[in-house]
């Protein structure tokens, strides 16, 4: 997670992608790996395996995470750097005090925010025909952006850039001014956020071992989170209230509402960095202990809500039919389908229905939808190769259906 503070150019001083950091964003890879369905999971291997991030881009975090579905978490901050348009996809300033309601007013037309760049990569994501490298960057994208959405400072903002402008001592450091003229510091509120405060309850046990620790920790949770809304503007407006409540609410010396303005730096709004400077916010221990849960908790849900969104997209194949009524469909399919006899079009909308999702992946010129009248009118001599792969692989992963 960028600091919203960098995202808008021209101003920057601090080095690049502070975000959940490097750790924050692996831990939720990881924790969504744990909850993938083994059809989604083969999906995205295919995806990232035809799409792979360019050898030739810097990236932030120099430590890998392992797996390419991990790896992929960061791409986007480093993205960023050649591609600034993105910019504004990895937040939505909703101003504090904001009334519950309709968010979209919060998302600017013009270059977009977090929750309309989700629905746009999904979009990429579902549409078969889009090309192998923008739909493997798709991935990444949606990946990243719902870690960067359950970070409370990026689905908020008091005109000080989701907490950006709001200079903290931490654990004893003091905040010291690295742009004078946009008046900018470290540490501050956002980047705490970002990265100290998961650093400081982290030590030195791996993004594996936190994810695994975490995972375990919200077990009874995850059931809830699984069957909650999938919604983007729904957990955008949950991280909102986790700000004010969690945020701004457990600082020792209380931060005023703004009201809202346009701000293009920390000099902005009557010099506001300057103004919470003087508010002297000392945090240390009090705040560590009651910010960290709240970190834990955002990190696994954004974990859990990554994998229940991909589920979703690419639903484990067998999961929801009967075993029995597989048999009888599968022997129908596999015997007529391969023999040259002409097909019924009861039978080629079976057939549809037995393809297993990813078959979508390997005929990506063809949907499904194209493929049916064909299977019917034995026009498929161009995808018959792919439709019979699909078939056969289909005969081998069901192996306990036969
Ligand atoms: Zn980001």
């Amino acid at each position: 997670m960028f600091s919203i503070f960098l995202l808008l150019g021209g101003l920057t001083v601090v080095p690049a992608a502070q975000a959940w950091g490097c750790k924050g964003h692996y831990i939720t890879a990881l924790v969504a790996e744990k909850h993938i369905n083994p059809n989604a999971w083969a999906i995205i291997t295919q995806i990232l395996d035809a799409g792979p991030i360019d050898p030739n881009l810097s990236r932030y975090c120099k430590e890998t995470a392992g797996d390419p579905f991990a790896d992929s978490s960061t791409w986007a901050d480093d993205e960023r750097s050649i591609n600034p348009s993105t910019g504004r996809w990895h937040f939505m300033d909703i101003p504090r005090g904001a009334a519950p309601g309709d968010i979209s007013q919060y998302c600017p037309q013009t270059n977009g925010c977090v929750t309309k760049a989700i629905a746009d990569q999904l979009a990429l994501l579902r549409d078969p025909n889009t090309p192998a490298a923008v739909r493997a960057d798709a991935l990444r994208y949606v990946i990243h952006f719902i870690g960067d959405l359950h970070q409370p400072l990026h689905t908020t903002s008091n005109n000080d850039r989701g907490g950006n402008c709001v200079p903290v001592e931490f654990f004893g450091k003091p905040p010291s001014e690295t742009n004078r003229q946009s008046e900018s510091f470290q540490p501050n509120l956002h980047a705490i956020w970002d990265t100290n405060i998961l650093a400081q309850f982290a030590g030195d046990r791996t993004t594996q071992q936190l994810a695994d620790e975490l995972d375990a920790k919200f077990k009874n949770q995850i059931p809830s989170w699984q069957s909650g809304s999938l919604d983007p503007k729904a957990w955008a407006w949950e991280g909102h209230e986790v700000a004010e409540r969690a945020v701004y609410g457990s600082l020792p010396n209380k931060v005023a509402i703004e009201p809202p303005r346009e701000v293009s730096s920390c000099a902005d709004d009557d010099h506001i960095a300057m103004r919470m400077l003087n508010l002297n916010e000392t945090l240390a221990d009090e705040y560590e202990n009651a910010a960290a849960p709240v970190i834990q908790e955002q990190l696994t849900k954004a974990g859990i809500r990554l994998a229940t969104i991909l589920n979703d997209l690419w639903p484990q194949f067998s999961a929801d039919r009967s075993a029995r009524s597989l048999r009888k469909k599968r022997s129908a399919f596999v015997s007529r389908s391969l023999t040259p006899s002409p097909l019924p079009e009861h039978t080629a909308t079976l057939a549809l229905q037995m393809l297993p999702a990813d078959c979508r992946q390997t005929v990506p010129a063809l949907s499904l939808d194209r493929i049916a009248p064909q299977l019917r009118h034995k026009q498929i001599s161009v995808s018959a190769a792919s439709v019979w792969c699909c078939a056969h692989r289909w005969k081998q992963n069901a192996p306990s259906l036969a």
